[in-house]
């Protein structure tokens, strides 16, 4: 069973051909650049794997259509192809980042479904709106092929209404939807799932605090396989500090400097996602960098990385009380999965909570699921590489009853 996993941004889209019965990749990459004088394509054979073959093209691509197209030619031709013709595919399984109220889980995409995702899109401008036309250029590609949208907010609509609520006026949720949704909730219910198979745990009964840490950062608390809070917000700028978003700040920052300094609305929103977080504290904003930067004395990289450390332990302990008893602390994503000094940062100081971090394991790298909390340590320390693409595969067939 084969199928493809579509994530679409404005100029950009990744995409993903998996082979179910396996759960081996055949192909992945990437198109970038779409509308600009120059674009690229990236595209890997058997990413991965000892056989792995990289195909790169630098041309224009006039629009998304342009380049999804290139990409379903290279899929049957000779050196490229990894599959016969299109038909093979089974479905196609679409990220889409804001569901609001009206998606809780996965859908199959018809007329309608693309209208509301449309209709979310003031909720999530940058998002939305180039989802729908991913969704659009592939169905008319592959119009044999049914499509299900897997949404980044459906993971967290478990939340209930004193963790999802803001202490504003009522009418500003009845009348403009203003509420926390969270994000990255594929990944969160992805590397849930797993800790709890890692533990040979039921979803039931078991409580796990997830941080999904890369350039975008969010923290999940999850109680019996749900989620019940989570540090994004109405938008993935709240919550933790990243790589160029702030996180929480005080809100009357925004009022203040425009007062101060002649700022517009635009303006701040900007300063706040992309001139924030790391890059805004010391100008870097990949960890790596940061690191390096550190070993050198910079003082505003190591002030950086102790600001993210705190921000992020701030939020275990604040989900630590929410959940009461926590059995597993995950860490995943680029930093998350890669960055023993992140997360040795991030623990210490959480002895008391039942957290110890064993150095040693902590240092060791690898891609797969492990565990890094010393023997003994009451909550279980876990480094589990998140797989959102798989994620959206199963849940495609699960709507599809593939
Ligand atoms: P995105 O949010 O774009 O999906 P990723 O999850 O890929 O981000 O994470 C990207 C970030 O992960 C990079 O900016 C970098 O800071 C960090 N990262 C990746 N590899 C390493 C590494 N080996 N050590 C430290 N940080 C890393």
């Amino acid at each position: 069973m084969k199928i493809l996993v579509i994530n679409c941004g404005s100029s950009s889209f990744k995409y993903q051909l998996l082979n179910m019965d396996d759960r081996s990749v055949l192909c992945s990459g990437l198109v970038e650049r779409i509308g600009a004088d120059m674009g690229s394509l990236t595209y890997k054979k058997a990413p991965g794997s000892d056989v792995e073959r990289k195909f790169t093209e630098q041309r224009p691509f006039a629009d998304h259509a342009s380049g999804m197209s290139r990409v379903m030619e290279m899929l049957c031709a000779p050196e490229t192809g990894v599959i016969g013709s299109l038909s093979e595919i089974a479905a196609c399984g679409h990220r889409v980042v804001q569901g609001g109220e009206e998606f809780t889980s996965s859908v199959r995409i018809d007329a309608h479904v693309l209208d509301v995702i449309r209709k979310l899109s003031p909720l999530a401008p940058l998002h939305n709106p180039p989802s729908v036309q991913g969704i659009e250029v592939s169905m008319n590609l592959l119009p044999n092929c049914p499509s299900v949208a897997v949404f980044d907010t459906e993971f967290h609509a478990s939340m209930p209404p004193s963790a999802f609520m803001y202490p504003i006026p009522y009418a500003m949720y009845e009348e403009h939807r203003v509420r926390r949704y969270g994000f990255h909730g594929t990944s969160h219910g992805y590397v849930a799932r797993k800790a709890a198979k890692v533990m040979s745990r039921q979803e039931t009964g078991f409580n796990v605090i997830t941080c999904h840490l890369g350039n975008g950062s969010s923290i999940s608390a999850v109680r019996d396989g749900k989620c019940v809070d989570t540090s994004m917000g109405l938008t993935p700028l709240a919550g933790v500090m990243m790589g160029t978003r702030s996180g929480d700040v005080d809100p009357a920052i925004l009022p203040y400097l425009a007062g101060q300094t002649g700022m517009g609305m635009a303006e701040l929103d900007s300063m706040l996602n992309r001139q924030s977080g790391f890059l805004g504290v010391c100008g870097m904003n990949d960890m790596r960098d940061i690191h390096a930067a550190r070993e050198k004395g910079d003082a505003k990289a190591e002030l950086a990385f102790a600001m993210f450390c705190h921000s992020i332990r701030k939020y275990i302990g604040a989900y630590y009380a929410v959940l009461g008893r926590v059995d597993a602390l995950v860490f995943t994503a680029g930093i998350g999965e890669n960055d023993d000094l992140a997360r040795a940062g991030i623990c210490e100081g959480l002895e008391g909570l039942g957290i110890t971090i064993d150095p040693a394991r902590n240092a060791i790298r690898s891609g797969e699921a492990r565990k890094i909390s010393q023997q003994g340590s009451r909550v279980r320390v876990l480094v589990i590489p998140t797989n959102e693409e798989i994620a959206i595969a199963e849940s495609t067939m699960k709507v599809l009853g593939l």
